[in-house]
């Protein structure tokens, strides 16, 4: 029985064990934290998540857990907003519930999890250790980007907003036993100007933000990540052969697009059954391009707009469904 091992167990290593398992390998997941853990993400998990993970068989126990369903979004750049909804209902859970209900699921088909450090790797092995790989080249400028996450009580909504001002951008919406998670990120040079103090940035977020968060009360302490580097890895001779990278550490795609956990199942997912079958590289980058390369296209666009400082009055014309739309990675295999 041909051994897989998984460096990482975020959403891309959790399918790519579920995928490798069900490919008939024997897995170990390593990864050097312990779970369940919470983690810098927005949580709106794109609603054909839910079809990836069906066949992978741990649909029924996200479900299971209650997510909370996001039927709108709003995006407000300054004093400018528009409202739509949402083709399909999108689900809100926190990572610390996601992360560790698809490793128990992993687990539950024979996987071991093993905490410790995953690299480097030797093949046939999933490279799912996140954007740590890009992290490197962000240097120490302060234009570098850093993340912020903290859950809150108070008035939930069925909603997803984006807050958008000064090179920041903010995301409130809701996650299971009715709590709502408040996470974003903003310019070093942003954050330093309010000595890293984040409830003084989301002060500067304008009046809609501030009345957004006024009723709710954070429960606990931010938590921060960064730097963060959008990249992705393309195919290269200098690749280890039989080493399949997946999710942020294939390419870490715009995070106010909320298709990051998606990307890394649909990648995950894939990698698994590549290690499991010995795929050559090639081919799997090629299968990757075709499902990834749009959504990594249009967000590469779009997050440029926002740094070239795209008006504010530009958001009433956004087509939201369409964008919306192409930031979605295909889910066919
Ligand atoms: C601010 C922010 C907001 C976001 N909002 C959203 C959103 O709303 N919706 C959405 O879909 N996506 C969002 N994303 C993106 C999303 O979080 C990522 O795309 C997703 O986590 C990628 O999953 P992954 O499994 O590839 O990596 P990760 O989730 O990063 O998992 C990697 C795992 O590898 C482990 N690891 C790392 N290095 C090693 C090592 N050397 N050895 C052992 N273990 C290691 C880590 O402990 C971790 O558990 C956001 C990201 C950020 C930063």
């Amino acid at each position: 029985m041909k051994r897989v091992t998984v460096g990482g167990g975020g959403p891309a290593g959790a399918a790519a064990a579920l995928a490798a398992l069900g490919a008939g390998a024997e897995v170990e997941i390593r990864d050097r934290s312990a779970f369940p853990r919470h983690k810098v993400c927005g949580e709106f998990l794109s609603p054909e998540a839910l079809e990836v993970l069906e066949p992978l068989g741990a649909a029924g126990r996200v479900l299971a857990r209650k997510p909370a369903w996001m039927r709108r979004v709003r995006l407000v750049m300054g004093r400018h907003e528009k409202q739509a909804r949402l083709e399909r209902e999108a689900i809100g859970i926190s990572r610390y519930a996601l992360d560790a209900i698809l490793l128990e699921e992993a687990q539950s088909r024979g996987a071991s999890l093993v905490r410790g450090e995953a690299l480097p790797l030797g093949a046939p092995a999933v490279d799912a250790t996140g954007r740590g790989a890009h992290a490197a080249r962000a240097g120490t400028k302060p234009g570098r980007l850093f993340g912020f996450k903290a859950h809150f009580s108070g008035p939930a909504s069925d909603e997803v907003e984006l807050f958008f001002w000064d090179g920041c951008y903010v995301g409130v919406n809701p996650v299971e036993d009715g709590l709502t998670n408040v996470c974003g990120l903003a310019p070093q040079a942003r954050l330093a100007a309010v000595e890293f103090d984040v409830d003084a940035l989301l002060q500067q977020g304008g009046d809609a933000l501030r009345e957004r968060l006024a009723p709710l009360t954070r429960q606990w302490e931010w938590i921060r990540t960064g730097p963060l580097v959008y990249a992705r890895q393309r195919w290269g001779p200098e690749r280890t052969e039989g080493v399949y990278p997946a999710g942020d550490a294939l390419g870490f795609v715009d995070p106010f697009t909320g298709s990051g956990q998606l990307c890394a199942l649909v990648s995950g997912r894939l990698a698994g059954l590549a290690a499991a079958r010995g795929f050559p590289l090639h081919r799997y980058f090629g299968e990757a391009e075709r499902l990834l390369g749009r959504a990594a296209r249009v967000s590469g666009t779009m997050r440029r707009a926002l740094e070239a400082g795209m008006p504010g009055w530009l958001a009433q014309f956004a087509p939201i469904g369409a964008i919306y739309s192409w930031t979605r990675p295909s889910i066919k295999l």
